[in-house]
């Protein structure tokens, strides 16, 4: 049998953070149609789910914050996550939660170094047991998903902090070690929930977010089959720590790359006019990609681009015969990518042109928009004001930074929630991918009662 949440002296004394807003749990426990819905089963005395999870949550806050320091200090890049997917996994196996391991997803070189080693990524399953959570042919009345990546950047930490990552050049400075703690969290309610739940909650864990294959994988491994809505929280350091934020529409970026290589003809580095300057083109081309963001799109349409690199020539006293250049295009909209790449490809070939060179240009279209559905955004919000209050509804304008949870949403609707963790006071200001990046960890327990509020709502 699952082990229940017990509630303990030490879990107990660490459950500053996870309060509901007590007035908002009591509207939710006199809701008409809540308690005396013979289907849902739940006596009048009872606790609402809202008190339910908030209980819950403070119980286990310590062991959400544990469960992050565990991965923080073992970080594994992405599509190595061996022995994060092995700690998860052993979780599940504690609480008696069915799973399966992906195949798509796993390190080249371990398949001959552990041929019987299959993969990183897990999809879990939580059945609901409220009556009517299934058909008689097994069908749940609803199958809702919720995500959390699992993979570290390579990057030097150079926090400081006890717990500070012990892989030498690996390092945590995304948030999804803070993901996953979230998710362990989530699925430890949601399986004390079970009675509560009208269908069954699918976990997906999901490893290669920072190189862009593990949500293919995951989809390809049939991680969406029969889910009618999915959910993923990004712990995000331009929010504020507190606060939650959960707007429908476009929150991430069209994530697209290019290359530019021009091919002109070297010369001695003194006879400029006997040859084809490829570095003072690539120059020229830099500063007329800037002028497509700002004289060809509307300044009210969201777009960068960045060039990444530029490499040419081979000495200095020769004029350098040929240049690369890459960069980034980042966009909210379909029809703005579209132009844009008309425009760079355009731009990069008339400057060379009308300096006599020759370009050749390579576009790669990487992840979509991440786009919130409405409705998968309003029941967000909607979980962040029972759980934590009106006061805890973030604002944010969204970003243009990628995220491959968009994958999901090609297929089925849903919504991405940032967790906000910025927090002066405590050093947390730096960005996503910084070696310094820090978090308020007093968010950790909210991020996991919001995503369970969620979860129970669409199943309700
Ligand atoms: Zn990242
Ligand atoms: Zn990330």
């Amino acid at each position: 049998m699952p082990s229940e949440i017990e509630p303990t002296a030490t879990t107990e004394q660490a459950a500053a953070g996870a309060n509901a807003a007590p007035e908002q749990a009591e509207a939710e426990a006199a809701a008409p149609g809540r308690a005396s819905t013979p289907e849902q089963a739940v006596a009048p005395e009872q606790p609402s789910t809202t008190e339910r999870i908030c209980e819950l949550a403070a119980r286990i806050e310590s062991d959400i914050i544990a469960w992050r320091r565990h991965f923080h200090r073992h970080p594994e890049l992405g599509a190595h996550e061996v022995e994060t997917s092995a700690f998860i996994r052993q979780k599940l196996d504690e609480w008696s939660i069915d799973y399966r391991i992906v195949e798509g997803t796993r390190p080249a070189e371990l398949a001959d170094e552990r041929p019987d080693f299959i993969g990183t990524g897990i999809i879990a399953t939580i059945r609901g047991e409220a009556p009517g959570a299934y058909d008689a042919a097994g069908k749940p009345a609803k199958r809702i998903a919720l995500r959390t990546d699992m993979d570290a950047l390579p990057i030097a930490e150079r926090t400081g902090f006890d717990y500070a990552s012990e892989t030498g050049g690996v390092m945590h400075a995304c948030g999804h070690d803070c993901h996953m703690a979230m998710m362990l969290g989530t699925v430890r309610m949601l399986n004390d929930l079970r009675e509560r739940l009208h269908g069954e909650v699918r976990i997906i864990f999901q490893p290669a977010e920072e190189i862009s294959i593990g949500a293919r994988d995951m989809i390809a491994a049939g991680a969406l089959e029969g889910v009618d809505a999915i959910y993923a929280a990004h712990i995000w350091s331009e929010v504020d720590a507190g606060t939650i934020s959960c707007e429908a529409g476009p929150r991430m970026a069209f994530t697209d790359w290019f290359r530019i290589d021009i091919e002109g003809v070297s010369a001695h580095g003194s006879m400029p006019h006997k040859g084809i300057d490829a570095i003072v083109i690539a120059a020229e081309i830099v500063d007329a990609l800037q002028v497509i963001v700002s004289r060809r799109i509307s300044p009210f349409e969201p777009m960068v681009i960045t060039v990444g690199e530029i490499h040419g020539g081979t000495a200095r006293n020769i004029m350098a015969g040929s240049a690369y250049l890459t960069g980034t295009l980042r966009t909210w909209h379909p029809n703005v990518r579209e132009r844009a790449i008309d425009r760079i490809e355009r731009v990069a070939g008339k400057t060379s042109h009308a300096f006599g060179a020759q370009i050749k240009f390579s576009f790669e279209k990487g992840n979509p928009a991440v786009v919130n559905d409405e409705a998968c955004a309003a029941v967000a919000r909607q979980a962040v004001q029972k759980t934590l209050g009106e006061q805890a509804v973030g604002a944010y304008e969204g970003t243009l930074a990628g995220e491959d949870f968009a994958e999901y949403l090609q297929h089925v609707p849903g919504v991405l929630v940032f967790v906000g963790t910025n927090n002066p006071e405590i050093g947390a200001i730096h960005p996503q991918h910084s070696c310094y990046y820090t978090i308020d960890e007093t968010m950790l327990a909210k991020g996991a009662l919001v995503a369970t509020q969620w979860a129970c709502d669409m199943l309700a």
